[in-house]
């Protein structure tokens, strides 16, 4: 996978959606059919043989290429959402954000212990989104979890916030 060619058309947004955020806008990747099937390929060919048998996305850019994913690895798609959006039964992770708390939900039906679990999102800042989905997951004592992001935000060290035997990837970094 040419990660150089898939960073080149993330687009930076400076001070959005408030100053001093440099967002790293992913539609712009997303729109290039060579980049999305190149991307496509390419975490196929990192998860393949895994026997990953669950793709958790986070809402809302999870839901894009978490499910494409899931369609080549023969897996099924698990979506986890904010408050309010799941109509089941659900389990709950609240976490710190910058300004308050927020939480994160999963179907209490949604995963069981036969699983391998790839947990993926758009991006890792500060990980609070994802070690609540992490937790979220972990209630159903899967066999093994896997996380995957397409872009990482190295200096916030969100990566030192999972425990260890967890596998995180991540296809593009940047220093901010
Ligand atoms: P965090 O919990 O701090 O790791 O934040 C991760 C979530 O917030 C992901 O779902 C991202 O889509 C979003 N996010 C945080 N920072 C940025 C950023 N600089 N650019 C784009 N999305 C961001």
């Amino acid at each position: 996978m040419n990660t150089k060619k898939l960073e080149k058309l993330v687009r930076n947004i400076p001070d959005f959606p408030i100053p001093g955020i440099q967002f790293k806008d992913v539609t712009t990747l997303f729109k290039d059919a060579d980049a999305l099937q190149e991307m496509s390929d390419g975490l196929c060919e990192m998860y393949k043989g895994k026997g990953i048998t669950k793709i958790v996305g986070i809402e809302s850019r999870g839901f894009i290429v978490g499910p494409m994913i899931a369609h080549r690895l023969h897996a099924g798609f698990v979506p986890v959402r904010k408050f309010g959006k799941l109509p089941a039964p659900t389990f709950s992770e609240s976490f710190n954000k910058e300004y308050g708390e927020d939480a994160v939900y999963i179907h209490q039906d949604a995963l069981n212990e036969n699983d391998v679990v790839l947990l993926h999102d758009d991006l890792l800042a500060t990980g609070g989104t994802m070690v609540a989905a992490v937790n979220l997951v972990k209630k159903f004592n899967v066999k093994k979890i896997y996380v995957n992001f397409i872009i990482e935000l190295e200096d916030l060290k969100g990566r030192d916030l999972f425990p260890s035997e967890i596998e995180i990837t991540s296809l593009i970094k940047y220093d901010i």
